[in-house]
């Protein structure tokens, strides 16, 4: 629930009427309205007492925590979520899915699991998709095995790791050999094992996940780490089953979010490699519900390319932002190896346009340079309507894309769609023929071998 301005500025000097302008702005509330929508920070007013700059610090604060795992470029950032459902603006940080890798299993099985990590990604409109995490479990009773096999991950893999020990010896144990720099989750912190656990993890901080038997469960456990100053902060309510996980995991983003309630504002994590209880389609069903049911980490007994490739479809379709077409880069593309004499066309950067009209130029088999103008994600005929595809955005996109050095044809092929913009493009370009292309990129293959040898002779 966003913080009111208006409620902010009764906070501020004076109740709001110091109005000394120091912070930039001409009164406190205009300050505070500021504040509210996050364009000013609180260390621009010097006249806060430290007790309301923490007061306000922690009005500020986002509802749902962003919390980060790992490190460098295979770093994951979960939380910081705003709505409930999708629809309300958009969901942020896609949930991290992790492999889970005990200590009981042989280094055949263990290298096999982190090969799949590092290896398996798909390229999905442009997108690259790759699992996030690995969870190492110690299962064994044997702390020396348990280190034996953090070593060989660390060793063998960047992604970000879990922690996954009851025993908080071998956990802290575990921590060390991963090193804080490199940011592992440390799980499970209980209420059995709290006391202990915080000296060691504020010696050494490193996001951690508290676990309970209950949303309830979880609450004085985050309020204690909150006491501490202790806030990366990752919730497991110990959901047994689907349904107890969809009821606990919505309980928990609305209070996060609709209620602002801080101790269960943070990501969280969910087991469907222990929920499932080894049956493998249950589990992969599981994940699906929790990506779409407000997980934030997914911890998988396994994968293969048949079930992760739709999770992460999957993922990539929930947290695409509903407000903003899928889109591609703008830029000059070569399809196949185009050379001086190859066409050059040009489309809008929809995603889907984008990957039918490089298809079927692919599909005609004749190199060619295809010009994609960022449009907003609109397509060709809506681009053409709002405006961002016509002879005002397309001659300086063209003159900058660099197709002139690479071609000598000065030829350009538009979509049929927007023959009317084949004048004011030859004002825009001079030296360059337009010439109106299909309707349709299905009639592109039957066209463009034609035309390709028309700009030879
Ligand atoms: Fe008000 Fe502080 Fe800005 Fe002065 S500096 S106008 S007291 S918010």
């Amino acid at each position: 629930m966003a913080v009111k301005g208006t409620d902010l500025a009764k906070k501020l000097p004076e109740s709001g009427k110091k109005n000394c302008k120091e912070c930039g702005f001409p009164t406190c509330f205009a300050f505070a309205m500021k504040l509210a929508s996050g364009a000013a920070t609180l260390d621009k007013c010097p006249h806060l007492a430290p007790e309301v700059a923490e007061e306000l610090e922690d009005l500020l604060a986002p509802a749902q925590k962003l919390i980060s795992i790992g490190s460098g470029d295979r770093a994951l950032q979960v939380g910081n979520e705003e709505v409930v459902y999708r629809h309300e603006k958009t969901y942020y940080h896609q949930p991290g899915v992790a492999i889970l890798i005990a200590d009981t299993e042989d280094e055949a099985t263990v290298d096999e699991k982190i090969r799949k990590l590092n290896e398996l990604s798909f390229d999905v409109v442009g997108l690259i998709l790759k699992p996030d995490l690995v969870a190492l479990q110690f299962a064994s009773g044997d702390k020396a095995r348990y280190e034996s096999l953090v070593k060989r991950a660390v060793g063998k893999t960047d992604a970000g790791i879990i922690l996954i020990s009851e025993d908080l010896d071998a956990l802290f144990s575990a921590r060390d050999i991963v090193g804080v720099g490199r940011k592992p989750l440390l799980y499970p912190i209980t209420k059995d094992n709290i006391d202990a656990a915080i000296p060691g993890i504020k010696e050494n901080p490193t996001p951690v996940a508290l676990r309970a038997d209950s949303v309830e469960g979880l609450i004085p456990l985050a309020s204690r780490f909150r006491e501490e100053k202790l806030d990366d902060l990752v919730l497991d309510a110990g959901s047994k089953t689907v349904l107890d996980g969809i009821r606990d995991q919505t309980f928990m983003r609305r209070a996060a979010v609709k209620q602002s309630f801080r101790p269960l504002g943070y990501p969280t994590i969910v087991f469907p490699c222990f929920a499932a209880a080894g049956d493998r389609v249950k589990e992969i069903l599981m994940a699906s519900t929790f990506i779409i049911k407000f997980a934030s980490i997914i911890v998988l007994s396994d994968f293969d390319e048949s079930s992760l490739l739709p999770l992460l479809v999957e993922r990539l379709n929930i947290y695409t932002d509903p407000r903003m077409p899928l889109s591609v880069e703008e830029k000059l593309y070569e399809v196949g190896e185009p050379g001086a004499d190859s066409p050059v066309l040009i489309t809008t950067n929809w995603a889907l346009t984008y990957f039918i009209v490089s298809a079927e130029i692919e599909g005609s088999k004749v190199p060619s340079w295809l010009l994609v103008k960022d449009s907003e994600g609109l397509g060709v005929l809506t681009a053409w309507a709002a405006g961002k595809f016509n002879g005002d955005a397309i001659g300086p996109f063209l003159k900058a894309s660099g197709v002139e050095d690479k071609t000598k044809t000065r030829t350009l092929v538009i979509p049929g769609k927007v023959s009317r913009i084949k004048g004011e493009l030859e004002d825009a370009l001079p030296g360059w023929k337009i010439v109106v292309g299909p309707r349709e990129s299905s009639e592109i293959p039957g066209w463009l071998p034609g035309f390709a040898a028309s700009l030879k002779n």
